[in-house]
């Protein structure tokens, strides 16, 4: 919290508004990570997330057609990923509360607050039940936006702690993952600084930029909005960012009933006809969610977005 304090100290002091609320050595850090996110990797998982290319599994290469989680694709997924969180040095745990439920968590430790962590997680698992569900959109974009988070800070130090989550069940009636992982953390006295959630970031057919943060924030009045809006000038991402003091329907919903602070980054999504700029993912939860649909500088810039705020939040 000594960390979130110096930033409000600087940002405070900060009287024009389009003043760049980093500080110097602050950016020079963050810019090289930005700069190193890489396409080619982001479209490469998608690609085999969604069913679009083949992946190896168990000696053989296959297609994912589903990662609804009673559908084998939900597995191999499953692998994909912690083969993945393997390959950049993470020991990776997987968390079962439920023989088909496999949340996989890869933790960093951080250098100064080992024990304090700031926790990034999306859901892997996808819908329609039945037939292709790529579940693209919701939530592959998500998934890779966090695996390519994983990638980049895995051979940075940082001041706190990371757990790289990626929830299944999300899909069930409730989050089963992350609501089993909530009980785990409060009996295990997790002590979660932030909980960033990300679910559905790459539809935006209208070009507007407009993408969502769900707030909920129980223990400080720290404004997370400066440090969105100072990355979203000085790294020109162009997105519109809308506050709501709330929750998404959606993994951060079982961290905030429990008075974890959350932050939640979804496009917006709203599909009322009453809503005058109504821009909503005409395929979401259909066999058509594919990344046809994906608006790729919304979807980077939400990714560099959404890295840049992790390393601001685990690191003085
Ligand atoms: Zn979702």
């Amino acid at each position: 919290m000594l960390k979130i304090a110096a930033l409000l100290l600087f940002i405070n002091s900060c009287t024009d508004c389009s003043c760049n609320t980093f500080t110097e050595r602050q950016f020079q850090q963050l810019a090289p990570i930005i700069n190193s996110l890489d396409p080619d990797s982001l479209v490469d998982h998608l690609l085999k997330l969604t069913g679009e290319r083949k992946v190896y599994y168990l000696g053989d290469s296959v297609v994912i057609k589903s990662r609804h989680a009673e559908r084998k694709g939900n597995e191999i997924a499953e692998h994909y990923l912690t083969r993945q969180l393997k390959s950049y040095g993470y020991k990776v745990e997987k968390r079962n509360p439920f023989w088909d439920c496999v949340n996989i968590i890869a933790e960093k430790k951080g250098e100064k607050y080992p024990d304090e962590y700031i926790l990034i997680g999306a859901h892997y698992d996808s819908v329609p039940d039945y037939g292709r569900a790529p579940g693209a959109d919701d939530n592959a974009s998500g998934t890779v936006c966090v695996l390519e988070a994983a990638r980049l800070f895995a051979d940075l130090q940082t001041d706190y702690s990371i757990l790289f989550a990626f929830w299944d069940e999300e899909e069930a009636p409730s989050p089963m993952g992350s609501e089993y992982f909530v009980d785990y953390a409060l009996d295990n006295d997790l002590f979660l600084n932030e909980v960033i959630n990300v679910d559905m970031i790459a539809y935006d057919s209208n070009d507007d930029g407009d993408v969502i943060v769900n707030r909920t924030n129980h223990d400080s009045d720290f404004d997370i909005s400066e440090l969105l809006t100072s990355i979203n000038h000085e790294f020109d991402l162009k997105l519109d960012i809308h506050y709501r003091k709330t929750y998404t329907r959606s993994d951060d919903r079982s961290f905030a009933k429990a008075c974890y602070n959350t932050t939640g980054f979804i496009e917006k999504y709203y599909n009322s006809s009453r809503h005058p700029d109504n821009d909503f993912n005409p395929d979401w939860h259909t066999s058509f969610d594919t990344i046809e649909n994906f608006n790729w500088d919304y979807y980077l810039s939400n990714c560099k977005l959404i890295i840049g705020l992790l390393y601001l939040l685990t690191n003085e």
